[in-house]
């Protein structure tokens, strides 16, 4: 019953307490930190805990949370294990522990779940990308619609099953849930004589070389290949994070699936790049699909990856992609959703719980480049989108050109805010979708929304919880129809959601 003497080995060396490298894999200001050295001495030393820290304790694992690590409890104390699976007992190596809960590091299997398959990334274990390539893909979609459902109930109150019940529909999938990314950004390093490029390991800055990421498109994956094996070729000094010394410091890809355009955004320190005519001669002949090369300069000492300037040394200044008939332009700097294939099955949800006829006055606030407002506005008579990024708005208004779509209004500022000041000016709506980052809508826009009372709300969400929370408050006037959880990033814990509120009275 207890795992081969390999896969212990992989579990000891596995450690994702804090994973340094979540932006590979759609995980974006997860907010997850790492416990730092201090935190642990003092834990340790301060406090009495059921546990201590580098016990090693036994427990049976009861759930998954939105990370995807295992939850488990020891003598009524919960604890984290990532890669425990549900129904598994493991012995685990405590490493971070607060009040109510901490941290620990699985070191055996010594009951199985039927449910675990073999990670076919060979760094999964070391990578921060992924968190659940342990877990068969059709449990994790169940998972992810279990997770709605109980932040649903537990945080919103909702009554989940039975009569009456809130539905919450299953995970709609990817049909193949590899390979989905369209952008990889990679940082490149010096190691033992040969330039590296891949992901931070574990706690430290020391770069894991890789060749294929399996959740990244092969595109993305062959120009990595492609720029470290010509810089190698060409002498280009790669860049020393501890010396500050050195030239290329990041690889970026971007790829429009649709289009099979390829962008390659190479971000060195200074301007100068020997051999540039060279490496962008070689690059247009090694990779014909390469729409785009352009340079982007950070001298700072910093674990941003871009720095202001930004010039195209060959090409187009931009590629393009599509979701569903609307025509996106991706810039090097400008934001774009990862996973385009899921993004539009929760735009197509987001449209069908809309219902539109073309009569229709929509506002989409949190409209970031304008997707949802694009995607919406052939079906409504009038689509206004709010965003606090200036860049996005920028973009937005160049989407809507690039699309000959006039019946749109794009506006910069907070949502809380501007949507005030519209119902003010007298504008009505008769839908009004909301997608907000992953702290939610501010408390001030639910109260306009509860005010002005559109027919329909439609809330799109990147996290469950505060999606709960802020369902709580529109359903003072609002029926929460149905929730459509969505796939978007296979083999983390994240899971996207449409939901359909209608206004109270209006269809009863
Ligand atoms: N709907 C877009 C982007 C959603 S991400 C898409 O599908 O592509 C959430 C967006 O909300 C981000 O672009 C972020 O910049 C923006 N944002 C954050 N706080 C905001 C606020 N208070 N008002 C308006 N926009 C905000």
């Amino acid at each position: 019953m207890t795992k081969s003497t390999k896969q212990k080995r992989q579990h000891q060396h596995n450690n994702k307490a804090g994973k340094r490298h979540a932006e590979r894999s759609g995980q974006q200001a997860a907010g997850k930190k790492r416990p730092t050295q201090t935190d642990i001495g003092r834990t340790a030393s301060e406090k009495s805990y059921p546990v201590q820290l580098n016990q090693v304790v036994e427990l049976k694992i009861t759930g998954l949370n939105h990370e995807g690590a295992g939850v488990g409890r020891y003598n009524g104390y919960t604890l984290f294990v990532p890669q425990a699976l549900p129904g598994e007992v493991v012995t685990a190596k405590v490493e971070h522990a607060k009040k109510s809960y901490g941290f620990a590091q699985l070191q055996e299997i010594v009951q199985e779940s039927p449910l675990r398959v073999e990670p076919p990334c060979p760094v999964f274990h070391r990578c921060g990308g992924c968190s659940l390539q342990h877990l068969a893909y059709a449990e994790q979609l169940r998972h992810k619609q279990q997770i709605v459902k109980d932040n649903l109930a537990r945080i919103g109150g909702f009554a989940v099953d039975g009569d009456g019940a809130v539905q919450v529909h299953p995970t709609l999938g990817m049909a193949d849930p590899w390979r989905y990314r369209n952008k990889a950004q990679v940082p490149i390093g010096m190691e033992a004589g040969m330039i590296v490029g891949g992901f931070y390991a574990e706690r430290s800055h020391e770069i894991v070389d890789i060749e294929a990421c399996l959740i990244q498109h092969e595109a993305n994956d062959a120009v990595v290949a492609t720029v470290k094996r010509l810089a190698g070729r060409l002498h280009i000094p790669v860049y020393d994070e501890a010396k500050h010394t050195g030239l290329l410091r990041h690889v970026v890809a971007k790829v429009g699936v649709k289009t099979g355009d390829v962008m390659v955004v190479l971000i060195t320190t200074e301007a100068f790049i020997p051999e540039r005519e060279q490496l962008v001669a070689l690059i247009r002949q090694e990779l014909p699909q390469v729409k785009s090369i352009v340079q982007n300069i950070n001298h700072h000492r910093t674990n941003v990856i871009f720095g202001e300037q930004t010039f195209t040394l060959w090409g187009e200044d931009v590629i393009y992609d599509y979701i569903g008939n609307v025509k996106f332009a991706i810039s090097a700097r400008s934001f774009y959703q990862v996973n385009p294939v899921q993004t539009e099955v929760l735009y197509n949800k987001t449209l069908e719980y809309a219902g539109l006829s073309g009569q229709e006055t929509v506002i989409d606030a949190y409209c970031g480049i304008g997707t949802i407002s694009l995607f919406l506005a052939e079906r409504a008579a009038h689509v206004y989108g709010v965003e606090i990024v200036p860049e996005a708005i920028a973009d937005a208004n160049r989407n809507a050109v690039l699309n000959g779509i006039a019946n749109v209004t794009f506006a910069v500022g907070a949502a809380e805010v501007v949507i005030p000041a519209w119902k003010e000016q007298g504008i009505r709506a008769d839908v009004i979708v909301v997608d907000p980052p992953r702290k939610g809508c501010d408390e001030a826009l639910l109260a306009t929304i509860l005010q002005m009372q559109p027919e329909r709300v439609v809330y799109v969400s990147c996290n469950p919880s505060t999606l709960a929370r802020d369902l709580k408050v529109l359903a003072e006037r609002y029926r929460v129809v149905e929730v459509q959880p969505v796939d978007m990033f296979p083999w983390t814990g994240h899971v996207e959601c449409s939901v359909l509120l209608k206004l109270r009275g209006a269809d009863e």
